[in-house]
């Protein structure tokens, strides 16, 4: 029996005490550093979140009420809460240092920051009201007739809009195209008017002033293509090359086709024609050239001539820099997946 017991003094109990002792601190060592870890984690989570919730509209008011913070550091942390398109926040900065007594002095700018940022988040009549604030104590303040004028615009008041124009001229501004654009618009829209009495305003228009012409044909091709084609201008004709890329071949006007070069390639690269041999523009060229059968056709996307944002869809005004009428085709060879599934669908036949 005694050979199964290991007497303290034997060198190999030590052994044994020595491995126990280093299995023990080694398993302490182990759940320490993991609990650590996970205190570390809660801790950083705990922290992160009072970011996520705090400051509260409350809290925000009592830290800028106590003046620890100067009103331009309490502008700058708004400027980046409206970037990051936390605008309540921005609100709640702004409304409140307002209310301090060393922001008086820039209370018009505050203002103009304040409406400016409700007019991106979608509060137009706050928007609004404060504009038209800073314009009743300073008339002469374009930036805020601009953004007044948007904010019209947005809620579709185009004769209110008109009327912030006129002391815009008389502020010496050029106001001819943004007469315009919010004279289609208001033609475009207005729901009770005769159709025919509308063609005949917008292309007497188009007539008077040859601009905005994206505007004008995008309405009169989807209205009434013969009418467009009539009174189409075909230098202008690039400018609406999506528009008369969609058009069916039976809205087409062989006859006008046939005086303009850039016409031809476009039906040529389209396939409704056969006349034009090579293009300038490189993605026609390359469908004029391509087998009749392929399935390739034009994608366009749109350019911001002044701000270089590039969008997927058309627009009159930039929604990034607002300006109008500045928006230039980029063209894209892309695949024809409908002429893919007729013709996946004739062979199945
Ligand atoms: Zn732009």
């Amino acid at each position: 029996m005694g050979s199964f017991f290991i007497e303290f003094r034997d060198p190999l109990f030590s052994i044994i005490i020595l491995f126990a002792i280093i299995f023990v601190i080694s398993f302490f060592s182990y759940w320490w550093g993991r609990y650590k870890a996970k205190d570390n984690y809660r801790y950083l989570d705990r922290f992160l979140e009072q970011f996520h919730t705090l400051p509260s509209e409350d809290d925000l008011k009592a830290l800028i009420r106590q003046g620890e913070l100067s009103h331009k550091s309490w502008l700058l942390l708004a400027d980046a809460y409206t970037k990051n398109g936390d605008y309540e926040k921005a609100i709640d900065i702004y409304s409140e240092v307002l209310r301090l007594e060393d922001a008086k002095e820039n209370a018009r700018d505050i203002m103009f920051l304040l409406g400016k940022t409700y007019f991106k988040a979608g509060f137009l009549g706050r928007s609004r009201d404060v504009f038209l604030e800073i314009l009743r104590k300073n008339p002469r303040t374009p930036q805020a007739l601009h953004y007044l004028l948007l904010v019209y615009e947005y809620m579709r008041d185009y004769n209110a809009a008109l009327e912030v124009l006129e002391p815009l001229d008389e502020l010496g501004e050029d106001v001819t195209k943004e007469t315009l654009y919010l004279k289609l618009l208001a033609l475009l829209q207005a729901p009770d008017i005769d159709e025919e009495l509308r063609k005949i305003e917008i292309v007497a228009l188009y007539k008077e002033h040859k601009q905005l012409p994206r505007m004008i044909f995008e309405y009169l091709f989807r209205i009434d293509p013969l009418l467009a084609w009539k009174h189409l201008d075909l230098k202008d004709a690039p400018l609406l090359a999506d528009i008369l890329w969609q058009l069916e071949e039976k809205e087409v006007n062989f006859d006008i086709i046939a005086k303009s070069g850039f016409l031809q390639e476009l039906y040529t690269a389209k396939g409704y024609i056969d006349i034009a041999k090579s293009s300038q523009q490189f993605e026609l060229d390359v469908l004029i050239k391509l087998p009749e059968d392929a399935a390739a056709t034009i994608g366009f996307e749109y350019l911001c001539e002044h701000c270089k944002v590039v969008f997927p869809f058309g627009f009159h005004r930039c929604s990034s820099c607002h300006e109008i009428g500045t928006a230039s085709l980029e063209y894209n060879l892309v695949r024809d997946y409908q002429k893919e599934l007729s013709e996946a669908g004739d062979s199945f036949l």
